[in-house]
């Protein structure tokens, strides 16, 4: 479907942003997704991380929690530059769109 490949750039741009302010981890990203309204399976999320990962825009480091592994992932140099240029586009696009000039 369409629509699915925009909401997948819009949460890159959420993951890409919120990993640039602390580490996250899978949970925390669909928690914090599932507030903006989108609802993310695991099967969904994972691949995108992964992606993000290979791309070099996000790194990740694993630590044991409660006995199990977590994975947490941050923003690279190179996932915050994307990040800027994606600011720069999303206010272009916010001035056309919403304010239809
Ligand atoms: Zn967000």
């Amino acid at each position: 479907m369409l629509d699915r490949e925009f909401f997948l750039g819009f949460i890159k741009i959420h993951i890409l942003y919120h990993a640039s302010k602390e580490p996250i981890f899978g949970v925390e990203i669909t928690e914090e997704l599932g507030r903006h309204g989108y609802n993310l399976s695991p099967g969904t999320l994972y691949p995108v991380l992964h992606r993000l990962e290979k791309a070099g825009y996000l790194e990740s480091t694993s630590e044991v929690v409660n006995g199990r592994m977590r994975k947490y992932y941050e923003t690279t140099g190179e996932g915050k530059h994307a990040l800027e240029e994606s600011k720069k586009r999303i206010k272009e696009l916010v001035t056309e769109v919403l304010e239809d000039k």
